[in-house]
């Protein structure tokens, strides 16, 4: 699919103040850092775009923005904040939950994953909940460019294989680097054809 438009449209602290269009949804999560703005300004093509709305205190808020006319790419809080692994809280916010839980428009969920690391307890846990609560969901493992392809490969099929372990099937995983620009056609095109 190419990119015609991108265009913020609105934050929304809640359920109630998401646009009332009826553009399918496809969101994007991740602990703070994964690399989801620079993912996020490289699918749409425009280096500012995921800045729009980051304005001081509006990191819980959910951002949409309107692509090609046609269909909604939506920012949502990390998750991951706290030390703790028990709190995984932090990517249940209102904002976050009330979006997932209850946005008739939402088409999957895109969870971002560090390449770099071996599969966090945070991710998994966040994952398992999306299958439990049968929300359709695929992964984008970032920053693929910062080692060398092997170690990338046992990366994410460590993560791939654990997560098997606690949802059943395997989601499918796009291989992303903002610096190559490598994974955005694909994952493009996955979203040209789920919408
Ligand atoms: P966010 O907090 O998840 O929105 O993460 P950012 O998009 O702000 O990225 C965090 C840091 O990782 C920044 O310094 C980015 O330049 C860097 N980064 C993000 N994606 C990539 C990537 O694909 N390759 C490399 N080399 N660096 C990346």
């Amino acid at each position: 699919m190419k990119i015609t438009s991108a265009e913020f449209e609105t934050s929304a602290a809640g359920i109630d103040d998401c646009p009332a269009w009826s553009l399918p949804e496809f969101a994007f999560i991740g602990r703070s850092n994964v690399g989801k703005s620079s993912l996020l300004n490289l699918l749409a093509g425009r280096k500012g775009l995921a800045k729009v709305s980051s304005t001081p205190g509006a990191t819980q808020l959910v951002n949409f923005f309107r692509m090609n006319g046609s269909w909604a790419l939506v920012d949502l809080p990390g998750y991951g904040y706290s030390k703790t692994p028990q709190s995984i809280r932090a990517g249940f916010q209102e904002a976050v939950s009330g979006y997932l839980l209850n946005r008739e428009n939402l088409r999957c969920v895109f969870v971002l994953i560090d390449s770099r690391h071996s599969p966090q307890e945070i991710d998994l846990r966040f994952c398992g909940w999306l299958a439990e609560q049968s929300l359709p969901f695929v992964l984008a493992f970032t920053k693929t460019d910062k080692l060398k392809a092997g170690k990338v490969k046992s990366n994410v099929g460590a993560f791939v294989s654990d997560l098997a372990e606690i949802c059943h099937g395997e989601p499918r995983a796009f291989l992303t680097s903002t610096k190559s620009g490598s994974g955005r056609g694909e994952v493009l095109d996955f979203i040209g054809q789920a919408m």
